[in-house]
């Protein structure tokens, strides 16, 4: 015998008793069958509903020929149900409330792409984070057409129109129907239809639960457009989901908004000037770190002597130091150091004919608990302690004199 489904024409009934018409222990419960039943299966993308069953949590439901079966969670014990008896059903009003604002959302925003682009909803997923929709469409499908049939959907909600289920018995009874989709099915099929029948909003099959009028929906808001394959995949959210995320986000641009001392709406150009400040603050160090290590280099060459000559910059960091050296290996007579005392670091650089850096600092630097290398003109050198690093120097002065 088919379970009266109650959800299909009075989708806001929350409380409920029916009769237990069969029943099968199964792992942790039962799975039940009722002559009537508040809670509607997976069905039309959208998640199965959420409830109680004489206060036990219903944990699946699904529909097999026309029965709606009920797994229900039952400690050992608590509850022994015998067919026939009377069950109260309770239903979780907020996860259907949400499910059917954001089913109802989806029909209102692809009936948007349909009467704005003629793009066809060709897919649709309910995800926990948010919802989305392939659109198949001749023109490609831009975050600026995104926002209009938001625009758009918003509009029809605050319209408040009716959204009304038709129960047609046979495919061909359809035919007058202005629907957005063609029927897949070929009897008994369900016709959602959102606005005035006549002249819908959006008209197509769909089995899931839907609010009675637009306006329940709240508010549609589009989130990301994006190319899918040969489709436009547009991710959104409708009703209560969209308002938490909504909310969130605001939340965030009022903290950003107080930080940059300005309001949330002019938080992007607030940041965009601000990025502006930094690159000509980088672009006048950059210069002024050139003309530093050009006169760094004026320094080490005008006071350049024979053997290893050895300076302390701590001033710069080691990539600029390594600019200077390599701008003098022409002209160093044999080796030139250059220590940053703050890294332990020791750099070496010769012309690579009179000294070989690299072999300097690998025989050299591991004497004193060094590491480092690098090739014939240019070597680095790190050491643990200062005192390392200046042993290290000293042994490479007596070995080049
Ligand atoms: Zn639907």
């Amino acid at each position: 015998m088919a379970t009266e489904k109650i959800y299909e024409r009075d989708v806001y009934r929350t409380e409920q008793t029916a009769a237990i018409t069969s029943l099968e222990p199964v792992e942790n419960g039962f799975l039940l069958t009722l002559d009537k039943t508040i809670f509607a299966p997976s069905g039309g993308g959208q998640d199965r509903d959420k409830g109680y069953i004489n206060a036990f949590h219903i944990t699946d439901i699904y529909e097999k020929d026309g029965e709606i079966y009920h797994k229900v969670a039952v400690k050992k014990g608590l509850w022994f149900p015998k067919t026939g008896e009377t069950a109260n059903l309770l239903l979780d009003w907020n996860t259907r409330f949400s499910n059917m604002q954001r089913h109802t959302g989806e029909h209102i925003l692809s009936g948007a792409f349909y009467e704005l682009y003629k793009g066809v909803n060709k897919g649709f997923h309910m995800g926990d984070d948010y919802m989305t929709i392939d659109i198949d469409s001749e023109e490609p499908v831009t975050w600026d057409m995104a926002l209009r049939a938001e625009s758009y959907s918003n509009k029809v909600i605050w319209e408040n129109l009716p959204v009304t289920t038709l129960n047609i018995d046979k495919r061909e009874d359809a035919k007058d129907i202005p629907l957005r989709k063609a029927l897949t099915l070929l009897e008994d099929i369900k016709i959602v239809c959102v606005g005035n029948p006549a002249n819908p909003a959006d008209c197509v099959a769909c089995c899931g639960t839907h609010v009675a009028f637009t306006g329940e929906v709240g508010i549609i808001k589009v989130y990301k457009a994006e190319k899918n394959k040969d489709l436009y995949r547009i991710y959104f959210d409708a009703g209560r989901r969209a308002y938490e995320k909504l909310a969130v986000i605001y939340e965030q641009a009022q903290s950003l908004g107080v930080h940059y001392s300005t309001q949330p709406e002019n938080i992007f150009d607030r940041i965009l000037a601000r990025e502006e400040k930094e690159q000509a603050v980088r672009n006048r160090l950059y210069n002024l770190t050139q003309s530093i290590i050009k006169e760094r280099q004026k320094e080490i060459e005008s006071s350049m002597a024979s053997g290893t000559n050895v300076f302390t910059y701590n001033d710069l960091p080691l990539n600029d130091l390594v600019k200077i050296g390599n701008g003098l290996t022409s002209v160093i007579p044999l080796v030139l150091v250059i220590i940053q005392e703050e890294e332990k670091a020791a750099l070496l650089f010769s012309d690579g004919k009179k000294a070989d850096c690299n072999k300097l600092v690998k025989d050299t630097a591991p004497v004193f608990n060094g590491k480092g290398g690098g090739n014939k003109e240019s070597a680095r050198a790190f050491f643990t302690t200062l005192d390392n690093l200046m042993t290290f120097v000293d042994a490479l002065n007596k070995h080049l004199r």
